[in-house]
């Protein structure tokens, strides 16, 4: 009895401490990936500056109480305000459970706007790579890249339904592979310049470890790195 007085009396603190900081949402729609752990979903966010998203960015929402995971917008629309997120849910999580669990018409709440600090470079050829969990952050990448032919890359995606629905879906020079085995094959086939492309490495931190090397093996040693998780 008093343990849940005292839990109640917790959770009204937080709530009191997070209101004053929070922005909020609208969920406009959200699609779940047929047998392949990933949710989409469109937002509308009205105070988000989408105009001036030049680097990928990433939204810190809120998905449990004082519990935050950072998702990465792609698909912005500076006029409406909308955008959309891909979340990869093949774990258990508080994030994974907020995300299968949103509901259209639902309000979302979020506590900051942050950068990540890739920005594609203005003149070489931009290549990403990355995994299911830097989906969004691929796209946002290959959004900000202009003339679009400046963009290719590659994403590991162990499940071939998720790569499937991926190509159906959207338009992206992403090519899509089953292993890091695979990337490092892939990426000496590429014969990438080494002066001209710049490689922007995001996802599993143990995944980007080994881009990196491959990168290096192959003498490159123009990238950016920003692992997601272990
Ligand atoms: C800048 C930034 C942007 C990000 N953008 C995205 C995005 O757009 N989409 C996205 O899906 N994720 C993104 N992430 C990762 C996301 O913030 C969470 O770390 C991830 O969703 C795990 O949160 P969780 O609460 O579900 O699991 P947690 O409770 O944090 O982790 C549970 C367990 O699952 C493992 N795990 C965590 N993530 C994965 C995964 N993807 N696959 C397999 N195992 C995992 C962890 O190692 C841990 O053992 C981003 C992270 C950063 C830092």
């Amino acid at each position: 009895m008093e343990t849940s007085i005292i839990q109640k009396l917790k959770n009204r603190t937080a709530q009191l401490l997070e209101a004053p900081l929070l922005k909020s949402g609208r969920v406009l729609d959200v699609r779940h990936w047929e047998n392949a752990a990933m949710v989409e979903i469109d937002l509308h966010l009205p105070e988000a500056p989408m105009a001036d998203w030049h680097e990928v960015p990433s939204i810190k929402f809120k998905a449990a109480s004082f519990t935050y995971r950072d998702y990465t917008p792609f698909g912005w629309d500076a006029e409406t305000h909308t955008c959309s997120l891909l979340i990869d849910t093949a774990h258990e999580g508080p994030g994974s459970r907020w995300a299968r669990n949103l509901q259209a018409g639902e309000t979302i709440h979020y506590l900051a706007i942050e950068n990540t600090r890739q920005s594609p470079h203005p003149t070489d050829l931009v290549v990403g790579l990355g995994d299911a969990s830097s989906l969004a952050h691929l796209l946002a990448l290959q959004q900000l890249t202009l003339p679009k032919n400046r963009f290719d890359g590659a994403v590991v995606l162990d499940n071939p339904h998720a790569g499937h629905l991926f190509q159906d879906y959207f338009r992206s020079a992403l090519t899509i592979l089953s292993s890091p085995d695979e990337l490092t094959g892939w990426l000496a086939a590429q014969g990438y310049c080494t002066t001209h492309t710049r490689f922007y490495l995001t996802g599993h931190n143990g995944l980007v470890a080994v881009m990196r090397r491959s990168l290096k093996n192959l003498g490159h040693s123009n990238f950016k790195v920003k692992g997601f998780w272990s």
